[in-house]
């Protein structure tokens, strides 16, 4: 199909000093857990998305030096000529597809506690970074830096640079954002010197200025020189001569770069979860910057609808569009724009699990994606299907994101698919989660889903069909894939960490219930030992109906796991706003349906809260007695013609809803596929 002259302008090449996007598509440095042992990975994760028509395709964080050193997280580096070939295996690929790469150079300061170089961290002032998510505390504190670090500091940018120009990169970063150290030189609760990078704001941009210096005498003019800048907390702070010292920053930097990459300096803001922020939310942080300076400018939002990027283009905020997440969520978001297909992107959900997958130290994980990171390993092309190895026709019974992805990948091969689902709309789990408070966006998995089979021939689908086992044996399919999902229970959990046997009885409910329509009589009370999001999301949602509602867990915060995914600070603002009380560390040691008495999960010492409805939301059992009472019957089976019985998902292993994605995908991928030894080849530092 044509493209829509309205996108056009999203697809005029863009000058960044002596190198040209090919358009307006800038997919801005992210995380990959991609580290130098993982070259072939990353370098195809990258590929992908020039591949599908990013026009400049950039690095995550990669160190300058051994004294920025994130371990245990995941992180790249360019500490000598010997990372030079792992990055370059990256750029040839980004090459390959026509876009521009380009790498981001970084020094963490005092946000990196070296637990593996074990050399002292380096800040301005021998200020640490206060940190309240698990993962970045620690115990050993920084030093300040002296001159000769300084220097130091500089050197090792330049040598940076120039290793990265070796290896192929166009666009060569400095990075002063989020919490790293050139950041910390900008703000004045960090930066307490006296000498002529401390005071004034002059003097706390000079270290920035000299590393983008340095950068652009390292790389001559041979690469753009980029300047990666957390504007949020500087924004907020008046500035002498200027409406705030962002301002001041970037006037004071206006012809420094070559490019300002803007963005936000907390991860919670800057990558926020769609539950607590729209796509677009840095435009009112970040919209003044091209009034400042005549050098493009690139930042992120979320952006996924053309429509909007279109705006942003046109009302001067942005020159470029960035995409971190929307990159991962659909690698060829570009190439349907450019093709007239903008209706098949399948958009990010902002569900921040990719984040989640870098705080666990492994590569992504993208909950609409399931090819993110499984690019090289597992050979899988987001776009890309092997044919089918027969004309076997599949039914697929249970229409979650399991038993969607399964069907819509099968049907992508070329198999003939029938899906099925009991209820009278597809999505599974997520028709009633979609509802809930924040969450409509992660709708989109059923509706990206649902609209490519829509589209084809070789689909049938099947809503409001409830199948038993005689019903699966009548209908002639060749193979049968069982996605029943799972159900919540009303298990307990003793304090030795236990499930301790099921608590029933009148006003005990689990989150099936409400899901079904049940109005839980008040006082409620929402018991989370699950710790993900949908104990608080249901205690969000019911406490804005109700006064009545509080929430009780035995983590030490609300929905605790969602620190991982970015929104935990914000569940708790948004249940504190719906009036509904956190209870921590507690487990549920009674209820007689008048009071709830809760157990401190150390100390045992108990207290009653008046409650006549219990919401367990703890652990989740499998729906697979379908698939138990078929595999039973091998002989029917057999003379029903069904070759194969298989079950996937949540009716396998409950899990989040990437899980059922990437469960479902990965059978239809592996569907009469030469299965290897190894579930996936394994990659080697080169
Ligand atoms: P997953 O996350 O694994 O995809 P879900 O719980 O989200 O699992 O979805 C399972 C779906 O299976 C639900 O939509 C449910 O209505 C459907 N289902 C369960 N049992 C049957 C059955 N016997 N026949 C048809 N559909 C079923
Ligand atoms: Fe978007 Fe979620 Fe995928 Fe991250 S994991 S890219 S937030 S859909």
């Amino acid at each position: 199909m044509p493209r829509n002259q309205r996108f056009d302008v999203l697809f005029e090449p863009v000058q960044i000093g002596p190198v040209t996007a090919p358009n307006r598509f800038y997919q801005v440095p992210h995380a990959s857990g991609m580290t130098n042992a993982l070259p072939h990975v990353r370098a195809r994760f990258r590929g992908v998305k020039a591949e599908g028509g990013w026009g400049v395709v950039c690095t995550g964080a990669v160190s300058i030096h051994p004294s920025s050193d994130d371990s245990p997280l995941p992180f790249a580096m360019l500490w000598d000529d010997k990372d030079i070939a792992a990055h370059a295996l990256m750029t040839e690929e980004v090459h390959r597809h026509g876009a521009l790469a380009g790498v981001e150079l970084w020094h963490g300061g005092a946000c990196t506690l070296n637990r593996t170089s074990r050399i002292a961290p380096i800040s301005p002032s021998g200020m640490p970074w206060l940190s309240t998510h698990l993962g970045f505390m620690g115990n050993l504190k920084p030093r300040s830096m002296d001159a000769t670090d300084l220097r130091d500091l500089v050197k090792w940018q330049a040598a940076g640079a120039r290793r990265a120009m070796q290896a192929g990169f166009d666009i060569v970063y400095v990075y002063a954002g989020m919490g790293y150290l050139p950041y910390e030189f900008l703000l004045p609760e960090y930066n307490h010197r006296t000498d002529a990078y401390g005071g004034s704001i002059e003097n706390r941009v000079r270290l920035v200025r000299e590393l983008l210096e340095a950068t652009r005498d390292a790389v001559g003019h041979k690469c753009a020189v980029a300047l990666r800048i957390s504007l949020e907390e500087l924004r907020g702070r008046p500035g002498r001569n200027a409406p705030s010292e962002a301002h001041e920053v970037i006037t004071l930097l206006a012809d420094a770069p070559d490019l300002f990459d803007v963005k936000m300096d907390s991860s919670p803001t800057d990558c926020a979860p769609s539950r607590f922020a729209p796509e677009a939310s840095h435009e009112p942080v970040i919209d003044f910057v091209k009034k400042l300076t005549e050098k493009p400018v690139v930042g992120v939002g979320r952006f996924t609808s053309p429509d909007v990027m279109v705006s942003q283009i046109k009302r001067g905020i942005l020159d470029l569009i960035g995409g971190a997440r929307p990159s991962i969520a659909d690698p060829f978001l570009p190439r349907k724009i450019a093709e007239g297909r903008e209706h098949e992107i399948r958009e990010c959900i902002g569900c921040n699990i990719c984040i989640s997958s870098w705080h666990d130290g492994v590569p992504v994980r993208c909950t609409q994606n399931p090819t993110a990171g499984e690019e090289w390993r597992s050979n899988w092309h987001p776009e890309v299907f092997a044919p089918p190895a027969s004309d076997s026709s599949i039914l697929v019974v249970g229409g979650g994101p399991a038993g969607l992805d399964c069907a819509v990948t099968l049907a992508r091969r070329g198999y003939a698919v029938t899906l099925a689902d009991a209820a009278g709309e597809f999505g599974g789990r997520l028709r009633f989660e979609r509802r809930l408070p924040g969450l409509a966006a992660w709708g989109r998995v059923v509706d990206w889903r649902l609209g490519q089979l829509r589209e084809r021939a070789n689909v049938n689908l099947y809503p409001g069909s409830e199948l038993a086992p005689d019903d699966v044996l009548g209908l002639e399919h060749r193979h049968v894939v069982i996605a029943t999902g799972a159900r919540w229970t009303k298990m307990q959990f003793s304090t030795l960490e236990f499930p301790v046997g099921e608590l029933d009885g009148p006003g005990v409910y689990t989150p099936d219930d409400i899901a079904a329509g049940v109005v839980p009589p008040g006082p409620v009370i929402v018991f989370d030992f699950d710790n993900y999001y949908l104990a608080g999301v249901i205690a969000e949602h019911l406490g804005r109906l109700s006064s009545e509602v509080a929430y009780v867990t035995t983590a030490g915060n609300a929905s605790a796991w969602t620190y991982m995914t970015n929104e935990l600070p914000l569940v708790h603002r948004a249940l504190g706003k719906a009036g509904v009380p956190i209870h921590t560390l507690q487990r549920v040691a009674g209820f007689d349906g008048e009071c709830v008495t809760l157990a401190d999960v150390y100390s045992g010492a108990e207290k009653r809260l008046a409650c006549r409805s219990l919401i367990v939301v703890g652990i989740r059992k499998p729906n697979d007695s379908l698939y138990h009472a078929l595999a039973a019957r091998p002989k029917d089976l057999d003379r029903a013609g069904i070759a194969g019985l298989s079950r996937i998902g949540d009716c396998f292993a409950p899990g989040a809803i990437v899980h059922a994605v990437h469960g479902g995908h990965r059978f239809a991928r592996e569907f009469e596929a030469k299965a290897g030894e190894a579930p996936y080849t394994r990659d080697y530092p080169v």
